[in-house]
């Protein structure tokens, strides 16, 4: 019989949490709003609960680790959480260690972001050699890289803060707590913004309502260019876009891709720009955070 990864995505609006089999099909699938894990004073002991029926269904023995995807910026081990905006009580939170110990199954952790660049990969059977980039336009500006195969966290594990990089001019503080972002300009919060006060329309319309009003099309430009930068400097095999707003109904792709495009070096990485939309599968992140453990747990 075969092992089973029990595995959770952690956003900041909705905890997905489920069991995966070892070859990453999704056999039980839950959704809840986050707020009662920001809520709670002990996050094992919170994640435990809710994690306990399916221990007791599939049995403890069965499972081989749990699997975590996490909205959280994190150490280059991948065991403490620095912080994830919107839920409460992550800052620098051991939580491989809290759930380890509490439930005596290897844990492993990683940004939601990567696990879902490992997702769609495997789902569009894409060639792993080389370097892949995944782009989710959401909340914020999300980035992950895969270079043959496998996740690139950098040296310190903060690579691929592509929303980070600056822009000249640009004198606003981001939330980071540096100055002059990208992301400033470039995801889903300036497009709420603008819906609000510039469209007066709920966000979720805005590209079909006013997909022409010069804010709007400036957000998509200024992620476009994001894109260009990071291609330019990779060449990479293909760029995996995905995240909330770009699965808006009317949202701009033929405008965002002609601007990555105009903005790269003939003939190539012009030419050879290849956009692959992502699914936007809602069982991404706990399927994702499986093959990640796939590659960090060793069956004894
Ligand atoms: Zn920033």
């Amino acid at each position: 019989m075969g092992k089973y990864y029990l595995c959770m995505e952690i956003g900041g609006t909705n905890l997905r949490y489920g069991i995966v089999t070892q070859d990453f099909q999704v056999l039980d699938f839950h959704k809840i709003a986050s707020v009662g894990l920001s809520d709670a004073s002990d996050k094992g002991a919170y994640i435990e609960e809710l994690f306990s029926p399916l221990l007791r269904q599939y049995g403890k023995e069965r499972i081989c680790c749990i699997a975590l995807s996490l909205a959280s910026l994190m150490d280059k081990e991948r065991s403490i959480c620095y912080n994830s905006p919107n839920i409460r009580g992550f800052d620098k939170l051991p939580l491989k260690q809290i759930l380890e110990k509490r439930m005596g199954l290897p844990v492993y952790m990683e940004r939601d972001v990567n696990t879902a660049l490992l997702y769609e990969i495997r789902k569009n059977k894409l060639e792993t050699s080389g370097i892949m980039i995944g782009v989710f336009i959401g909340t914020g500006l999300g980035n992950a890289m895969c270079i043959d195969g496998k996740i690139y966290k950098g040296s310190t594990g903060s690579s691929c803060e592509l929303g980070h990089i600056p822009v000249p001019g640009l004198e606003e503080m981001c939330g980071c707590g540096k100055k002059g972002c990208i992301e400033l300009k470039a995801c889903g919060k300036v497009l709420a913004k603008i819906a609000e006060d510039i469209c007066h329309c709920p966000v979720e319309e805005v590209f079909l309502r006013h997909g022409e009003e010069t804010a709007v099309k400036e957000v998509i430009k200024m992620c476009a260019l994001a894109v260009a930068a990071e291609v330019t400097i990779l060449d990479p095999s293909c760029v995996i876009l995905g995240g909330g707003v770009t699965e808006m109904p009317g949202f701009p792709l033929d405008y965002f891709t002609e601007t990555v495009k105009e903005n790269l070096r003939l003939p190539n990485p012009r030419e050879a720009f290849n956009l692959i939309l992502a699914s936007g599968a809602p069982e991404a992140g706990i399927a994702g955070a499986a093959l990640n453990a796939a590659v960090l747990y060793r069956q004894p």
